[in-house]
């Protein structure tokens, strides 16, 4: 994996954007966590021009490029288990309804 990605999925991680599933490892997003705190950290990082971001000097759009993409491909839970950790066997309550009106209401044009 390129050291890049690796920078973008660390600030990911930190924030509790990305997560890792305590069984096989697998990063997944979760998107009960607003993406934005990893955006700001990562703008932070560069801004600051920490060492650990050094790949990333004065070019803080490339990192949160990197990281849009990096959450893009993520998938929302581990593709082993196929379950968010930490939640067992509980099963969701009408998050499906919600989202279809979210996805109702989103499109008005
Ligand atoms: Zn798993």
């Amino acid at each position: 994996m390129e050291r890049k990605q690796v920078i973008a999925i660390e600030i990911a991680l930190q924030t509790q954007v990305l997560k890792t599933c305590p069984v096989h490892r697998q990063l997944y997003f979760d998107d009960d966590v607003n993406p934005a705190s990893a955006f700001a950290l990562a703008i932070e990082l560069v801004r600051k021009h920490k060492p650990y971001v050094e790949e990333f000097l004065n070019d803080e759009h490339e990192l949160t490029d990197l990281l849009s993409h990096t959450l893009a491909t993520a998938p929302a839970c581990c593709s082993e288990c196929q379950l968010p950790a930490g939640l067992g066997s509980l099963p969701k309550h009408g998050g499906l309804g919600e989202r279809a009106l979210e996805a109702m209401t989103g499109r008005s044009g």
